[in-house]
Formats: structure tokens, sequence, C-alpha cells
């Protein structure tokens, strides 16, 4: 049986093309080998503060579905930072010694393409998204491409050497994606081609993690709909809440309350679509009954269609709550939230969604939750585990790099750091320390 780690590198779009009569060479022009290519990238090894250095790389041959992209802008994930920073205790097993260069996504412009390449051809530009798509696999195939089952191929048999350091170290790239680089080596199945004449820091920002799983989770169909008019809740506003709440708006939500302990996180989403906002440092233990005083509208009757938030399992709350809060890698240099482990605002997203409501999770946060048991089995609420916010990569990027375009998504809010790849450490301490939205390194 043919192993997956196998497909990466030989693959199934060599033999689709041959069955249906079509060269796969024929359709993507261009170099399908580059050599001893020099090349900059940010290289992670060890343990520790300084894991992190500035390498000249020379990079190995194209081959097969791999897919060469110059690097025009990465988003510095708050996901990343304790593996960049050498922030905690953990880079135990091969990973952890292996020569690797962080970044789950980027954008930039195909340079070469392996032989079996389709999707992309040379001269494109690209999102490489955090979420491969193959389209064959059994998630693919049901319409959850947010599950895709390559994603799961990121361990350290799964990763190819992609380039060589001066001594002669293996390179790989994290995620087969290793954005924090002048070039990044990927598979087809994780590019989007996208049509646009953005500039590289607004597209690097719609195209990130964070964004396409904040406007994935609000304004695709795959996991929960956030109707015209209905009532949303965004716990969390860094940079995949905010663009939740961007999407909220644009999916016709009529109130949109979003809940941060960081006044200018709070300021920023009143900026990009909030109708009102919620700080929990204040609200205390009173914040989920805050949201739902919110929900209540001006119809409490019961004869007359209105909500109450009376009863074992309450009536008001959100119709539809975005969950984007998660565990702090490290003490936050502004306004801390009430449980750096992500759990405490976990549960109450889930305790203020209204009954028949919907509840998308997206975090990362640390330990177990408790949920009142009642409310869990006969309480309404639908919970959705929302990796990349349910979007289908090839289907829901260019949508939203359209919604860029258009004007109706503001990358420009979020993207608050933009440097240069000389300087991304520095801008990853302010993403750590929680000091600006997000930052995009360009390359
Ligand atoms: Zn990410
Ligand atoms: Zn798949």
């Amino acid at each position: 049986m043919t192993s997956r780690r196998r497909l990466l590198k030989t693959g199934l779009a060599a033999a689709g093309a041959a069955a249906i009569g079509v060269s796969a060479q024929a359709q993507s022009p261009g170099p399908a080998v580059v050599t001893a290519r020099r090349f900059r990238g940010w290289i992670s090894r060890g343990t520790g503060r300084g894991r992190t250095t500035l390498q000249d790389l020379t990079l190995r041959p194209i081959t097969g579905r791999q897919v060469l992209v110059r690097t025009e802008a990465t988003n510095l994930c708050y996901s990343n930072t304790g593996a960049v920073l050498g922030l905690g205790p953990n880079f135990g097993g091969r990973l952890g010694t292996m020569a690797l260069i962080q970044g789950h996504g980027g954008v930039g412009i195909v340079e070469a393409v392996g032989p079996e390449v389709r999707r992309v051809q040379r001269g494109d530009r690209v999102c490489v998204s955090g979420t491969p798509q193959c389209g064959s696999c059994y998630q693919c195939l049901r319409g959850r491409a947010d599950m895709c089952q390559f994603l799961g191929r990121q361990g350290p048999d799964d990763l190819v050497p992609i380039a060589d350091m001066r001594d002669g170290t293996a390179v790989y790239a994290n995620s087969h994606i290793g954005g924090l680089a002048d070039l990044m080596v990927t598979f087809e199945e994780w590019v989007v081609p996208v049509f646009t004449k953005a500039t590289a820091a607004d597209l690097g920002m719609v195209c990130s993690c964070v964004a396409v799983a904040g406007l994935g989770a609000t304004t695709s169909q795959a996991v929960a709909l956030v109707e015209p008019g209905s009532i949303v809740a965004v716990v969390g506003c860094g940079p995949l809440g905010l663009s939740g709440v961007q999407g909220a708006k644009i999916s016709g939500a009529s109130t949109i309350i979003a809940i941060d302990p960081v006044r200018a996180r709070r300021d920023l989403a009143m900026k990009v679509g909030a109708t009102h906002v919620l700080d929990p440092n204040v609200e205390g233990d009173k914040l989920v009954e805050r949201v739902r005083d919110l929900s209540r509208g001006p119809n409490n009757r019961l004869w007359a269609g209105g909500r109450d938030s009376g009863g074992l399992l309450g009536g008001a709350g959100a119709d539809f709550v975005l969950e984007a809060a998660g565990a702090d890698q490290a003490p936050p240099k502004v306004e801390a939230g009430p449980d750096p482990t992500g759990i405490l605002p976990l549960r109450q997203a889930y305790e203020m969604c209204a009954p028949g409501g919907h509840i998308v999770t997206t975090s990362l946060p640390r330990g177990n939750i408790t949920l009142p048991a009642v409310l869990f089995t006969i309480g309404g609420r639908t919970h959705h585990a929302g990796q990349a916010g349910g979007a289908s990569p090839m289907r829901d990027i260019p949508r939203f790099v359209e919604l860029l375009d258009k004007g109706q998504y503001n990358a420009k809010a979020l993207a608050t750091s933009v440097v240069p790849l000389e300087r991304m450490l520095e801008a990853y301490e302010d993403v750590v320390y929680r000091t600006t939205i997000t930052a995009i390194m360009t390359a």
C-alpha cells in the first residue's frame, strides 16, 4: 500500500492526469527543477531563547508535486510564538532537533513547479494555506476540506528536506510551508491561486490562518450560518476574532458583541463592525448574563415571538458565538484576561449561546473544560470545532480576497505591524506580548 508520505512526494495527480489524457507538464510550464539557489530563512532548532536564527540556505531541487514560492508576506501567528521565541519548556521530540523554518502560511509568487503539479503555474500569485485541500481524501470528498487529511501529515517523518545550511545540515519547512523565509517550498495541496493586485501586506493578512478562520466561521456555510439580523458574540478579539467581527458584519448580523480584556482591541472591534464591547475583567461572573441582556431585544413577550432569559435553559443569548480566546503563551504586557489557560472564556462562550444557537470554537486553550451537564445535553446549543473556521481553502480564500479587493474586509486595521524579514524576531515579541494586533513579515 502506498503511504501518504509517498503520496505527498509522488502523488495522485500524475495518475489522474494520465487517466484523462492530459499532460500535467503541458498545464504547468516552467522549469521543473531549480538547483542550488541561495536564499535566507529563519531556522528554529534546540531550546530556549535564541533557538531561531537567520541563516543563508541553499535550495534543493523541486520535484514531483512541490511548488516553489517566492515569499511576499507571512503572518506571524500567535500559535507559533513559543516555537519561534523559545518560550516554554517543550520542544522535545525529533521536531525540536530538526532545523525547521517556522511559519504556517504566506503569500507569494510561484517561481517553479514540479512536473506533477496542475493547480498552479509559474508566475501565479498564491496563498500558501495553513490548511491544505487535496480534494480527494475522505474529508475533502465530504465537503470538509477544513479537515483535509493531509493536515495530519506534518510530523517529523512526513517532512522532506527542502534546503541545506552552510554546514550541510538539512532544512525542513514546518507544516510543509515554512513561511519565515525568502522562499517557501510547499506541495500542490497547500496552494490556492489568487488573482489580485492587493499589496503584499494586505494579501498576507487576509490569507493568514487567523483571517481565514475568522472569516470562514462567519461567512461560510460549512459549519454554521450567521443569518442576517442575528446576534453574534465574539469572545477574544485578536486577529482571528476581529476577522470574525468583520465577517459577522458582512453576513448581516445586526448585533455584534465583541469581548476582550484589551482596551485597544475593543476599540478596534468597534471600528471594524462591533455594535457592543464588553471587558471580561469588568463584567466578571456577570459576563454571560450581560450578553443575555444585550440579546433580549425589544420584545420579551413569549406569545409574540420574544426572547426571555428565564427558565432552566435560558431563552436569550447570542444566536452565534465565535470563540477565539485561547491560552497565553506568555503573560501579556497589556491587560491580561481573567484566565491564562483560556478555559474560562471557552465555558462562558458556550453558556452565552442561545438555545438553538451555534458556537464555533477556534482557540488553543490548555486543560479540560467543565460545563453544566444539562445545558450540554438538552440545552440546544450546537458546538462546531472550528479548525480553520470550517473554511474550504480553494472555495473560500478567493472569496476572502474579493472581500479585501472590494473594501469589505479591512486588512490594514489588523496588520498593525508590517516588518521586513530581518526584523521578524522583534515583531514576534510584539505579537506574544499582545502589544500589536498581529504582525506581517514581508520578504
Ligand atoms: Zn496560525
Ligand atoms: Zn483532502
